[in-house]
């Protein structure tokens, strides 16, 4: 679908409310919503052009839509790719781009830090399949080395990762993946287009959940991958029309319009963060603050290089406590305090929203995988929304107060 004519060299905060597909023939100045799951041909032959791609334009809703392309074209250009495609959720995109770009045979390196069900998809259900994989440690450049096989055809990697917000060189991990002939896939979820680009820094593949700061209100679910023209139309688009993994059209017009804010949102999200990691590091029932803003984070300065000098809205903290079982406690008797905060699993809204990682994403792992993760029973994880910082420092000390 052709892109809305705009002058070359526009800024992204421009493109961020500009970038769209065509306005319709009534002149809308908010992008039209389109709802329809089929498009009258204008003849036969130009219906078989369009099938055989051989021309621009609409034929049924799971291979495309103008609203869902609005958001496509938005979203690329914003992180500076050449293309954008978009899915259901940020799962399936993951599914989309493995099931575009490995077979039976080939490997995958990724983190042990991934979100959960990236681990499991990556690591259980594609197995299946007979796709090998192999985790290592998120920060050690050399464990990621190490780990690449002649088979290896993908480098997945999460930067900041949840919930200990851990940071990996994009640019390191792009020449090691190019040197042995795999691609290099980022999931940016976390520090979004506003605050890091990884394509910069030399990755080839760029994956969002847009349930995230993409839609930035929790409303809902999306997900996409940014690449290559080439990429996307020759790997990931036939995927998309055979197995169906479509973004509807609401949900599309919905974070379309969220990346109108997405750059203002993170700013002052990314501000409160950081003026709360400052407050709970001085905190006297706080015995450690994850947060890439700070001076005491391990990849501190790397993280302020890849993400515009921003630490980003997420961050964890432990609860002071004499051993796991009392940490437990603690962390539940603050979580079970708050009056405003959400106590909520998302992350990536307005609202700040506050989890329990050890008893909720990382639940299911033994207490030894746990312990390797280091997501401690007294760990409470933070997505820092739009409230007054005196009111969410308020409520936080509700429970940090009263052990
Ligand atoms: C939420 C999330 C996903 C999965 O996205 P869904 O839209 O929930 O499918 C993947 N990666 C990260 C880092 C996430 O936070």
């Amino acid at each position: 679908m052709t892109a809305k004519h705009l002058p070359d060299n526009l800024h992204r905060d421009t493109l961020a409310v500009r970038m769209a597909t065509e306005r319709s023939q009534y002149g809308e100045n908010s992008e039209a919503l389109y709802l329809t799951s089929g498009y009258v041909q204008p003849s036969a032959e130009a219906s078989a052009r369009r099938f055989a791609g051989d021309e621009d334009g609409f034929t049924y809703g799971r291979y495309g839509n103008p609203t869902v392309a609005s958001f496509e074209q938005r979203l690329a250009a914003l992180e500076g790719a050449p293309a954008a495609i978009s899915t259901a959720s940020g799962m399936s995109a993951i599914l989309m781009m493995c099931m575009g770009l490995l077979k039976a045979g080939d490997h995958v390196v990724c983190s042990h830090s991934m979100f959960g069900s990236t681990i499991k998809l990556i690591g259980s259900d594609l197995a299946k399949f007979g796709v090998e994989s192999t985790f290592v440690p998120q920060t050690d450049v050399g464990a990621w080395t190490a780990a690449v096989k002649p088979n290896t055809k993908l480098f997945f990697a999460e930067t900041p990762t949840n919930p200990l917000t851990e940071v990996c060189d994009i640019r390191a991990l792009a020449d090691i993946a190019h040197h042995a002939g795999a691609l290099l896939a980022v999931d940016n979820c976390f520090a979004t287009p506003a605050l890091q680009r990884p394509m910069a820094f030399g990755a080839d593949i760029v994956m969002h959940s847009g349930t995230k700061y993409l839609d930035g209100q929790g409303r809902v679910m999306a997900g996409a991958l940014c690449a290559s023209q080439e990429l996307v139309t020759e790997k990931f688009l036939p995927v998309l029309k055979s197995a169906g993994m479509t973004l509807a059209p609401f949900n599309a017009w919905v974070v379309l319009k969220g990346l109108e804010t997405l750059d203002i949102r993170m700013q002052a999200q990314s501000a409160r963060a950081l003026a709360l990691a400052q407050w709970l590091q001085d905190h006297p029932s706080v015995a450690r603050v994850h947060y890439p803003g700070l001076s005491s984070h391990p990849q501190h300065a790397l993280a302020m290089v890849q993400q515009s000098n921003c630490g980003g809205a997420v961050l964890s903290f432990e609860v002071k406590a004499s051993d796991e079982e009392q940490a437990r406690q603690r962390a539940f008797h603050v979580l079970d305090s708050l009056t405003i905060l959400s106590l909520c699993t998302n992350l990536g809204d307005t609202k700040t929203l506050l989890a329990h990682p050890a008893s909720t994403s990382h639940g299911r792992l033994t207490p030894a995988q746990r312990q390797l993760a280091g997501v401690s029973q007294g760990l409470i994880r933070m997505a820092v929304g739009l409230e007054h910082i005196t009111d969410i420092q308020a409520d936080l000390d509700r429970g940090l107060l009263s052990f």
